[in-house]
């Protein structure tokens, strides 16, 4: 009888409630993004919203790897990563879907989002260039195709075009110049190398700080890391192609995945993401810049200075990836 009770009590709530709004009160997020920059904003929209928030963090790449293998049995609602050429990859592959939310395209400018409306930019980083203030008077800097001039002759460093985050810069002068230009341009790079290129972006800084050159190019967040680190640092950024294209920026971003679950909690989730005080908490963690327009950077970044930004579509990044691969390695770009 007792049994029998409970299996009727359960068969009316399934009733009342349709299943989606039984798992509605959970999502499930893949992330590239680490742990410590996406927990104390799960942790607010939660405390709002009641949502449960789950994550998996991982590289970019096994995290593609995972949505393609497990295909309609995934569990993930949302994939967060960083880089436009890793979020085109995914809406590339298939394991994205169109979202459409006027909330999104009112907060986020076009060119900061697919064009297909499956994926988002949701904090944006410069990819600029960095000086010694010892060697270098900014005057002398201009723009990322200058750097190529023979006046940096052996005095450039540079992070290796392995890094997603180069390809996309190629890939950007790709969409501004064409390959032909572009090439002429990498190689010139290529032609002032001060050392072989570095493996990450705090280590060209290291550097040029060592003297091993005096000129680099880098993402904002991470000099804004070494300026916390030590406030009193012989670097500076610059903000090059004013007069042209603009500096070149990119994002990290979210998109909803083909086989969501609750498709409808996270594009809320999404759309939160975008509004004013997540955009704060999002970008401030990693010291970049919010997406939306109406919403203001952290003080301690907007004293690195105005610039103007490039507003060729991100898409682009992902469009001629190959391309710049190719490129870099013909220039002999390692
Ligand atoms: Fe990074």
């Amino acid at each position: 009888m007792n049994r029998l009770c409970v299996s009727i009590f359960l068969l009316l709530i399934l009733t009342v409630l349709p299943i989606s709004q039984v798992l509605a009160d959970e999502l499930i997020v893949y992330s590239a993004r680490k742990e410590h920059l996406i927990k104390p904003l799960f942790d607010v929209y939660t405390k709002e919203t009641g949502v449960k928030i789950s994550y998996v963090t991982d590289k970019a790449g096994p995290l593609l790897q995972r949505l393609k293998a497990e295909g309609k049995n995934s569990r993930a609602d949302l994939l967060l990563t960083v880089d436009a050429g890793n979020l085109w990859h995914a809406a590339n592959e298939g394991i994205l879907q169109p979202v459409e939310s006027a909330t999104l395209t009112n907060n986020i400018p076009a060119h900061l989002r697919d064009p297909g409306q499956q994926w988002f930019g949701l904090s944006l980083r410069a990819r600029t260039i960095v000086y010694s203030t010892d060697r270098v008077e900014p005057k002398q800097l201009s723009s990322y195709e200058a750097l190529g001039d023979p006046t940096w002759k052996n005095r450039l460093i540079l992070r290796t075009s392995k890094k997603v985050y180069n390809q996309s810069l190629v890939a950007m002068l790709i969409a501004e110049h064409g390959e032909t230009d572009t090439e002429q341009i990498v190689e010139s790079w290529v032609e002032n190398l001060a050392a072989a290129p570095f493996s990450n972006d705090t280590k060209t800084m290291e550097a040029i700080l060592a003297g091993q050159g005096d000129v680099g190019i880098v993402n904002t967040y991470y000099f804004g890391r070494l300026l916390k680190k030590n406030p009193d640092i012989r670097l500076a950024l610059y903000w090059p192609n004013q007069d042209s294209t603009g500096v070149h920026v990119n994002v990290s971003g979210a998109g909803v995945t083909k086989y969501a679950r609750n498709k409808a909690v996270a594009v809320k989730f999404l759309e939160w993401l975008s509004s004013e005080k997540a955009q704060n908490l999002f970008a401030d963690a990693n010291m970049e810049y919010p997406v939306n327009p109406g919403v203001e950077a952290h003080e301690y970044v907007k004293s690195w200075g105005r610039f103007k930004a490039s507003e060729q579509n991100l898409a682009k990044a992902g469009e001629l990836q190959s391309n710049a691969i190719k490129l870099m390695d013909r220039a002999g770009y390692r």
